[in-house]
């Protein structure tokens, strides 16, 4: 994956079993791509890399990734979960951690590139931020989620480490007050931060189209959407309009950075410079929130009601104010910051009871039979 990311010098190219050295765009990349999980092979990855170098590693023990073996998970990951209908952004935010908390033992944060889960690995590539305030502010991102058992409904827990008299309060659903005992599990720890930087996945299609790799660019294309939470696909379709975007300014962080003089070419900061320069970058970033998780349509459907097509619910959660925009995580899944309550009750609003296909009161055409 990582070779259609641009200009990757192979003279730099030093390999050993688990880990390969690259260079991309003059900083150093370090592949981890391990048999099975790479926790194992994390603290040496981040112990001498260099300020601005990018780390990518690729997780293929999908058995505890995925929810399958909840004690190896604990075992490797040291994270409690369950099975989700977003067990594959779990997987993602629960490698995270453990690369966040490599990085943070050697005094360094990061900033995540890209996180994608498909069928039988997980991908994370990050980029370092040398400096202990770095580090503090990447900390700050590892949380506990709660999960409701019967709505699927999440949150993550506010930070602070003061005991609450009632977690549930924090739930947007209100599943706890209506059923008996306890309805929500704690999971975790796990990343709440941002799982895509567009400016990087720009640059990665750009290389794509620049080398006729036709193959990677819809995934591509879907992650650029999904780093900015939107449906207009006209945003990334056709070269020339991407070029376009990017010379109008769309461009990676690590350019602003340089240009506005806070880093020299070799990537370190210079002496003299603002302390914290980066991290009030990534604190602004933070006021956009990219919404975490998805829902799945299906999962959601209400009983005994045709649902609208995908595309056009996006379209209506859109018109309802919320953010949207599909998930490579799963292709019935819906990214928003709708809670699951104002999902429901827009897609109660454009879903018509199944009787009304006969008696065709309704395009047929726009409905689809809600499966059980
Ligand atoms: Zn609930």
């Amino acid at each position: 994956m990582m070779a259609s990311s641009g200009s990757i010098d192979a003279s730099h190219y030093t390999s050993s079993r688990t880990q390969t050295n690259l260079c991309f765009h003059g900083n150093p990349l370090r592949h981890l791509d391990p048999f099975g999980t790479a926790v194992n092979y994390l603290d040496s990855a981040f112990r001498n890399i260099r300020n601005l170098g990018i780390i990518s590693v690729t997780s293929t023990d999908t058995g505890s990734l995925y929810s399958k073996s909840l004690n190896v998970t604990m075992r490797h990951y040291g994270s409690n979960i369950v099975r989700t209908e977003y067990y594959k952004e779990l997987a993602a935010r629960m490698v995270l951690v453990t690369v966040a908390r490599a990085a943070a033992r050697c005094n360094k944060g990061i900033e995540v590139m890209l996180a994608v889960a498909v069928e039988h690995f997980v991908l994370v590539v990050v980029r370092v931020l040398r400096g202990p305030t770095q580090a503090d502010e990447s900390a700050k991102r590892i949380r506990q989620l709660i999960h409701c058992q019967w709505c699927e409904e999440r949150v993550f827990l506010k930070q602070g480490s003061m005991v609450e008299e009632n977690l549930y309060r924090q739930l947007p659903c209100n599943c706890h007050g209506s059923m008996p005992g306890k309805t929500a599990v704690e999971l975790g720890p796990l990343w709440s931060g941002p799982l895509f930087n567009s400016g990087f996945l720009r640059r990665m299609l750009c290389a794509a189209v620049q080398h006729s790799m036709e193959d990677i660019q819809p995934l591509v294309k879907t992650l650029i959407c999904e780093s900015e939470c939107t449906t207009l696909k006209s945003s990334v379709h056709g070269p020339t309009a991407l070029i376009n975007q990017v010379e109008c300014g769309v461009v990676i962080k690590v350019q602003k950075v340089e240009e506005s003089g806070t880093a020299d070419h070799s990537g370190k900061r210079k002496t003299g410079d603002e302390p914290g320069n980066v991290v009030k970058k990534l604190k602004s970033d933070g006021s956009l929130e990219h919404p975490a998780f998805y829902y799945g349509i299906h999962r959601h459907s209400i009983r005994g009601m045709n649902m609208p097509k995908l595309n056009r619910f996006l379209q209506y959660l859109t018109e309802a104010g919320f953010r949207v925009s599909r998930t490579h995580f799963d292709p019935t899944g819906v990214r928003t910051d709708a809670t699951l309550d104002q999902f429901k009750s827009v897609l109660t609003k454009y879903s018509v009871p199944t009787y009304t296909n006969t008696t065709a009161t309704q395009n047929p055409e726009e409905t689809v039979r809600a499966m059980e």
